[in-house]
């Protein structure tokens, strides 16, 4: 492994270090200084020092965040405070807007960061939810094409002087149900609170929020509310019998999945292959299978057993949402006794029967069209219970 520096990154430090040198070499701290560099940002933009490492397909240079680390580091030197400038461009919440963003917030938001006219900060931090985060109270809702932001952030790092704010906030319960929106400063129902310092003199200053309105596209990120249900063994395993698998099986609507692709696909998923209903999540190598509410179970036929809007179907419990047992084993039974290649969907129910000791009469909230299997297979569990 080489660990030398490249001539070019040696160039991008010269660079950086000169900038910071001719600019400002008097201002060291941030209390001395007084303002925001805002100058100094625009010096960075002319001379490509913002977005070192975000996509030149959303403005930025495309390098690498080594390099970031070699800019700031090297304007440090020379003085923290213009070194705020090469944050505020690089790094925290531009980063999240970069990645989060949509076309219109790549516009609207990170274009004039980049460019040094604008200056975004991260808003996680509340008055009881520091290092707690996943317990934030600030909330989101959506209202028709908007959504609507009430609650208090603090210690947000060039709070005093942002045009934007990325305010994370909650869209539902629990940690799932954290989201993020990025507010311009200037939105009705938004204030600033009186400017304070950290111990090293950095600025920062209360965010409210009061019936804070913005359009919907302005949200990075909220809870999905894609309504699914784990089938398979997931599913087998939530309910006690414990069989080993490696992948997900999910059941979605069609709406769901195109929804799913649209907000996941080139974040931590991919499709299994073009066109595939599939994922691959790309950190675990998980695979995860869909399948449609509509579709037939087994065969793929018309049958009396068809797979279930989960909308409806699902039950959500604490950490997943499940079919109930009889509609899973429903479906098992319709699968196996139509697909030659799923029997082990059969012997999925004896086991299941077996270690849950499900009653024959389990029979009677099953669909007709799979009682008579369920029978034969409730015998052969208590067979099989005997040896
Ligand atoms: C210079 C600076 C810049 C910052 N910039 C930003 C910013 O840009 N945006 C933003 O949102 N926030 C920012 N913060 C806030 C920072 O992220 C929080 O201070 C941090 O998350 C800790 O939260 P807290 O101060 O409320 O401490 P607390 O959460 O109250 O924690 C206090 C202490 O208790 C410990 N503790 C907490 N919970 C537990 C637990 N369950 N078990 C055991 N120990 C626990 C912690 O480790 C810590 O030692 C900044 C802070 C500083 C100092």
């Amino acid at each position: 492994m080489d660990l030398n520096l490249t001539d070019e990154q040696r160039a991008i430090i010269e660079m950086a270090d000169g900038l910071a040198a001719r600019h400002d070499p008097g201002a060291i701290s941030w209390e001395e200084a007084g303002t925001y560099p805002w100058e100094f940002m625009r010096v960075l933009a002319e001379h490509e020092l913002t977005g070192i490492d975000i996509p030149e397909s959303k403005g930025g240079r495309g390098l690498t965040l080594l390099d970031s680390v070699l800019v700031i580091a090297a304007v440090a030197a020379r003085s923290p405070h213009l070194a705020d400038a090469v944050q505020g461009s690089n790094f925290g919440a531009v980063r999240q807007i970069a990645t989060f963003g949509n076309e219109r917030v790549i516009e609207d938001v990170l274009t004039p960061i980049l460019a040094g006219e604008a200056l975004a900060t991260v808003g996680m931090s509340e008055p009881g939810g520091g290092s707690a985060l996943a317990a934030l109270r600030a909330s989101a809702r959506r209202d028709g094409g908007d959504v609507v932001l009430n609650g208090e952030k603090l210690f947000n790092s060039n709070g005093p002087h942002a045009t934007h704010i990325v305010a994370w906030v909650r869209f539902g319960e629990g940690p799932r149900g954290v989201g993020a929106v990025v507010v311009p400063v200037d939105t009705p129902g938004f204030s600033k609170g009186k400017t304070e310092r950290f111990m090293s003199g950095e600025g920062h200053c209360t965010l409210s929020f009061e019936d804070c309105r913005v359009p919907a596209e302005y949200v990075l990120l909220e809870e999905d509310g894609i309504p699914y249900a784990l089938i398979g063994a997931m599913a087998l395993n939530a309910y006690g019998y414990e069989r080993v698998t490696v992948d997900v099986d999910l059941l979605l609507t069609r709406e769901g999945l195109e929804s799913f692709k649209t907000r996941h696909l080139g974040l931590g998923y991919v499709q299994k292959f073009p066109g595939s209903k599939g994922f691959r999540d790309t950190e675990n190598g998980v695979t995860v299978d869909v399948v449609l509410a509509g579709e037939y179970p087994g065969d793929g036929l018309p049958k009396p057993v068809v797979f279930p809007d989960p909308a409806q179907a699902a039950v959500r419990g604490e950490r997943t949402a499940l079919l109930p047992l009889p509609r899973l084993i429903e479906l098992k039974l319709a699968s196996g006794m139509t697909a030659p290649h799923r029997l082990k969907d059969l012997a999925d129910v004896i086991e299941v029967i077996r270690i849950l000791k499900l009653p024959a009469e389990l029979v009677a909230e099953l669909d007709p069209y799979v009682r008579e299997k369920y029978e034969e297979l409730w015998r052969a569990a208590q067979a099989a219970e005997r040896e």
